[in-house]
């Protein structure tokens, strides 16, 4: 083992704050968490670093240590493939071009989705930007609360099923980055990118297994195993690829505050793989209570 372990468990590293599509801030996010009991935390907001300050000043004072994180959009083909990443260096040029440009395209996709909505619902852009945080990175969740507002849906879960969903005929894809591509980006970065959530159901189904042998040739690091939205029998497969490889492997809860049902701390991830996140990020540095 490298330097002694300055961290203490139990460890959620997958939540998200009003900086991307959380309904609470990053020190609101931050109680919530210690409220639950966790002892260590990521904030992994799409796209952004922006809740990082907010998020590392809260978690100091509730004495929780946070891992600085975000999740990266990326595609496989036409799937969307979400990559967690870990202690990247904020200011990394290349991977911050990238990001620009994700979170360009995703403002100007979430304007097209809400032109097609408007078209036989009475939903303008302003309903949007009015359920949107200054700097959030946009997505889909916003026009949820925004036809909420607006009284067409109940709730995020309702719009997805219904007039958020690709066979409604509304939907629009956004740019991201082939996974090939998004993985060398994070690792160039000093991060640490582990697949989120990889074997979910549906369209997003899992990716072939040797194109996850190929992301870990090219430094993926690990897979999101323990995540409610993952399949059984995908598990099954990514435990025995990480065992082959000697991946990490977490578990974490996509808490999105009151946007999803998921709770923190409701998946963990040991010790163990949190230390080795830790020794094998270069780029940004844990912040210790
Ligand atoms: P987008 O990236 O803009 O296409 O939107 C996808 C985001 O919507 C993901 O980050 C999820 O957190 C969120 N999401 C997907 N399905 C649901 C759902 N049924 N209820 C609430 N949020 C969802
Ligand atoms: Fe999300
Ligand atoms: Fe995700
Ligand atoms: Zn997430």
């Amino acid at each position: 083992m490298a330097a002694a372990r300055r961290f203490h468990g139990p460890s959620d590293l997958h939540l998200h704050s009003v900086h991307s599509d959380g309904t609470e801030s990053a020190a609101t996010v931050m109680a919530a968490a210690h409220r639950r009991g966790l002892g260590t935390v990521a904030l992994t907001d799409h796209d952004t670093t922006s809740g990082w300050a907010e998020a590392a000043e809260a978690a100091a004072s509730l004495h929780v240590t946070l891992i600085p994180g975000m999740e990266m959009s990326a595609k496989h083909e036409w799937r969307s493939v979400h990559i967690l990443a870990y202690l990247f260096d904020p200011d990394d040029a290349g991977l911050r071009a990238e990001l620009d440009l994700i979170r360009g395209d995703r403002r100007g996709r979430a304007k097209r989705i809400v032109a097609n909505i408007g078209r036989d619902y009475p939903l303008t852009w302003e309903d949007v930007v009015a359920q949107t945080g200054d700097d959030a990175t946009i997505g889909r969740p916003h026009i949820a609360d925004a036809l909420i507002a607006r009284g067409i849906v109940r709730d995020r879960a309702e719009a997805f099923e219904g007039i958020l969903h690709p066979r409604e005929g509304y939907y629009e894809g956004h740019y991201a980055p082939a996974v090939e591509t998004a993985v060398p980006l994070i690792v160039a970065a000093g991060g640490v990118p582990i697949i989120a959530h990889p074997s979910t159901a549906g369209r997003a189904r899992m990716m072939p297994v040797a194109l996850l042998e190929h992301l870990i040739g090219v430094g993926l690091a690990g897979f999101e195993i323990d995540h409610r939205e993952n399949t059984e029998a995908g598990k099954v497969i990514l435990r025995r690829l990480a065992a082959e490889h000697d991946l990490i492997v977490t578990g974490s809860s996509d808490y999105h505050g009151l946007g999803k049902p998921n709770q923190p701390g409701e998946n963990t991830t040991t010790d163990e793989m949190v230390a080795r996140i830790i020794d094998r990020g270069t780029g940004s540095a844990p912040v210790y209570p």
